[in-house]
Order: C-alpha cells, then sequence, then structure tokens
C-alpha cells in the first residue's frame, strides 16, 4: 500500500465509534431513542429535541447522489495528485446525508439522483474512509 498523505479524520469520542464501524465495514448513524430523529454526522445531544438518549444503527449503504462537484484542477495541495475526483453529497436511504467521494466511475456520467452504494477504503491501518460508486445493474 502507497503511504497516504491526505488528511486523516482524528479518532476521538464520537468519531472514533463511527470509524471503528468503518474499519469492519459498517456505516453508521445515529437515531434519537426519544424522537425517532436520524442523526449524522455524530452529535451527543439530539437536534431535534435535545435528549440524549442516541444509539447507534448500521445503513445499508444505499443512497442516491444529492448533488456533487468534480475537482479537474486547484485542489488543495493534498488532493492535487488525485485529480479529477469526485465529491458529492449523498442521501442515504436511512434519511442522513454525508459528505464522500464518488469513486470507480466514469466522472463524465454522474448525475443527481444517481442510485450509488457505500464502499469502505482502507487508507491506513487504523482508517477507513467510508466512499460511495455508482450501484450496477
Ligand atoms: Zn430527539
Amino acid at each position: 500500500m502507497a503511504e497516504y498523505t491526505k488528511p486523516l479524520p482524528l479518532l476521538t469520542g464520537l468519531s472514533k465509534t463511527f470509524y471503528e464501524g468503518c474499519k469492519e465495514n459498517k456505516l453508521l448513524y445515529q437515531h434519537c431513542k426519544d424522537c425517532g430523529e436520524v442523526i449524522f454526522y455524530p452529535k451527543i445531544v439530539c437536534p431535534a429535541c435535545m435528549g440524549t438518549n442516541l444509539d447507534w444503527k448500521e445503513s445499508a449503504g444505499k443512497g442516491k447522489i444529492f448533488s456533487f462537484t468534480v475537482a479537474y484542477d486547484f485542489a488543495p495541495p493534498e488532493f492535487a495528485s488525485s485529480t479529477p475526483y469526485a465529491l458529492a453529497v449523498v442521501n442515504l436511504d436511512e434519511g442522513f446525508s454525508m459528505l464522500t467521494n464518488i469513486v470507480d466511475c466514469d466522472l463524465d456520467k454522474l448525475q443527481c439522483d444517481m442510485p450509488v452504494e457505500v464502499l469502505f477504503d482502507p487508507v491506513t491501518p487504523e482508517i477507513t474512509l467510508p466512499k460511495f460508486r455508482p450501484v450496477t445493474a
């Protein structure tokens, strides 16, 4: 594996639980056991009812592209060698959204509402990043 030189997430508190899930190929999100709110990114307090009775669930990892952009140039220095790459907001079927990369595809064919599915990219021994690819029939 080539050395990974891009910025990495810090494993602290709730992010640690999320990334430990990714390492086991599980896309985790939270829900509020008091009001049912679906929560992502991970939080300590429910943004809907301010309750703290939150639980983790595993997403099926399926959703649709809400919006995207393809970076062809002028990427931050750490990402310049990866251009072109796609950044997207994906709406997961469970009702939350996440900012991610779309990979394993022809970037010129990306469209909003395109069905996508999660895949897990182990970029270092400690960190596995969730990314998405178009669902193929
Ligand atoms: Zn709530």
